[in-house]
């Protein structure tokens, strides 16, 4: 349950500099979040891959985000070349609250790695991607921005497809047309940067892929 947890008004009430204080002259506002982050292995893996953009990973468990927030902070604190600042994490319902953390057209990439499979029928609005979320979903990126969604459960990967492929703001991009444009290595730490990415391999599961982009509209 999250009846505990206190959220921002509005992107704006977020004090930024708390979460990237060397940055904090930047005037930037986070660009990447990873939703449902778990240990936090993407984003720590892209932190020093793009230094200049700030990311952010939300995650409802208590432990898990004081665990992230901790590595960060060790990160932070070892790091010689000044590393890591661009990276930071918030304890957070991502299906309630996300426009409180994140303002109209924001991001240019939102994450969704082996979320939560909810498996039964019952449980299906439970899913992270649903018809309600990705409005939510498609407000807080900008036009051109990437979602990428990663599973090893094929149905939720079908799931996660025909909603996203059905909802007007997003348009499906396959793998080589995103590598095309540089986005390999954004790509290559979705496949294997997370820990739930390394179980599926040390299973040797399989990894399903689909990735949207958020379309230009011109009445927007
Ligand atoms: N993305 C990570 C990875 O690939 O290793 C974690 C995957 S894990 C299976 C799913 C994570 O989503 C869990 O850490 C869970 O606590 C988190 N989660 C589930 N629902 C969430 C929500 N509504 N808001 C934020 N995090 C959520």
């Amino acid at each position: 349950s999250d009846h505990a947890l206190e959220y921002p008004a509005s992107p704006k009430a977020i004090d930024w500099s708390t979460h990237y204080p060397v940055l904090a002259s930047s005037g930037k506002v986070p660009e990447f979040a990873d939703v449902g982050c778990g240990f936090g292995g993407l984003l720590i893996f892209l932190a020093p891959v793009f230094p200049d953009t700030l990311m952010l990973g939300l995650e409802i468990r208590v432990q898990v985000s004081q665990y992230v927030q901790d590595r960060i902070a060790a990160l932070r604190a070892t790091s010689a070349a000044g590393q890591y600042q661009n990276v930071s994490i918030v304890r957070a319902n991502a299906m309630k609250f996300l426009p409180n953390y994140f303002a109209k057209q924001s991001l240019s990439a939102l994450f969704f790695l082996f979320p939560d499979p909810h498996f039964k029928s019952r449980k299906h609005k439970a899913r992270i991607i649903s018809p309600t979320l990705l409005a939510e979903y498609a407000y807080v990126l900008r036009p051109g921005g990437i979602v990428y969604t990663i599973t090893d459960v094929r149905d939720l990967h079908d799931w996660m497809r025909s909603h996203l492929e059905a909802f007007p703001l997003f348009e499906h991009v396959d793998e080589a047309t995103l590598r095309a444009e540089g986005k390999g290595p954004i790509l290559d730490a979705v496949y294997t940067s997370t820990e739930e990415g390394k179980k599926v391999e040390r299973n040797k599961g399989e990894k399903w892929l689909a990735c949207f982009r958020r379309i230009e509209v011109s009445r927007d």
